[in-house]
């Protein structure tokens, strides 16, 4: 029997899942955003402005989807906006509702820049949810945005300038950036460690490639760059944020992931033409295959899915992702897979 890692059924939509418009700092407006991401092929774009959730349901049609979703940044130091020298968690709260319009875990005194507080009611903006610099402070901001239907996610660990004791004890977060256009192109490159620590420590997170673009349309300098591909069963906002929820995606710079499945143990893996593929465990246990064009590989994982009960009650959580690498260097990486998919 074939277990599909992707669901077989439905179509890949590509996605932006982290955006700044003229809300905010960005210098493109959101309907210029849609069009200029609609010509290279995107579906959906999440419109993340600083600080301020405003939906953008007006932009949503049968050929694209606007996540509601926006920014948070919380900083040492007190002030709003510019932080050059501090460190910083920076945070996407994505509404699985996409007429959310109040946020509970709104900060007005961090409002920035103050004209995105233009596009809020005056009753999202009476929300102030205590904002300071610490993992607890943030675990509760985060738990609060869960309950009240965000997916959440941690962003740019690297410009952050945050490492594994900022992050280790993290709780309810969704998924973490890997690749940042923006950060990336500022020399800030993002790796898959973050997410490879958060996994050892038991933590489902799922891989995101992202922009995280500012710029304007004639100089679209840090767009296009890291996406996301879900596999949806049609391009509407309930069924896109579902997929986003259970990890019916990958996420890529690059390189197509066009199918994965095991069957008896074996793992099928289908690409657009690669240099190298990996397969990543929890365990010191790694399958990696190089060549010219590869696209249509088998890894036999049988060992690693059915081991002894000793060795299963030392592992945290089982788990193993795939890395699809271009000639160009380029990376696609899936979810995590865990024994909730494969099974006994
Ligand atoms: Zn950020
Ligand atoms: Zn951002």
């Amino acid at each position: 029997m074939k277990t599909y890692l992707l669901p077989k059924e439905g179509q890949f939509y590509k996605a932006n899942l982290h955006m700044h418009t003229t809300i905010s700092d960005g210098q493109m407006t959101p309907a210029e955003v849609k069009e200029e991401y609609m010509k290279r092929g995107y579906s959906i774009v999440a419109f993340t402005d600083h600080e301020a959730l405003v939906p953008h349901e007006e932009l949503t049609d049968e050929h694209f989807v606007a996540i509601t979703s926006y920014e948070i940044a919380t900083n040492r130091g007190a002030v709003p906006g510019g932080f050059p020298f501090e460190q910083t968690y920076h945070i996407n709260l994505y509404a699985k509702d996409p007429k959310k319009n109040i946020s509970p875990v709104f900060t007005m005194s961090r409002l920035w820049p103050a004209h995105a507080g233009n596009y809020m009611s005056d009753e999202a903006k009476a929300v102030e949810w205590p904002r300071e610099y610490s993992t607890d402070s943030l675990n509760a901001l985060i738990a609060r945005a869960n309950e009240d239907g965000f997916l959440v996610s941690y962003n740019h660990p690297n410009w952050s300038l945050q490492n594994y004791a900022d992050y280790a004890r993290l709780q309810g977060i969704w998924g973490v950036e890997y690749y940042n256009t923006g950060c990336m192109r500022a020399g800030y490159p993002d790796t898959m460690q973050p997410i490879d620590d958060l996994l050892h420590l038991g933590k489902r997170v799922f891989p995101l490639a992202t922009d995280d673009a500012h710029a304007g349309k004639d100089n679209p300098h840090d767009c296009f760059g890291g996406f996301v591909m879900v596999k949806a069963e049609g391009l509407e906002y309930g069924k896109v944020m579902d997929a986003l929820e259970k990890g019916n995606f990958y996420a890529s710079s690059g390189p197509e992931i066009k199918e994965l499945y095991l069957e008896d143990g074996i793992l099928h893996v289908t690409t657009s033409p690669a240099a190298k593929v990996e397969v990543i465990t929890e365990r010191r246990a790694r399958w990696c295959r190089r060549g010219e064009n590869l696209t249509e590989l088998t890894f036999d994982l049988s060992g690693y899915l059915r081991t002894s009960r000793e060795v299963k009650e030392k592992r945290c959580m089982p788990y193993f992702r795939i890395t699809v690498t271009d000639a160009r260097g380029e990376t696609a990486q899936s979810c995590p897979y865990t024994e909730e998919t494969w099974g006994e």
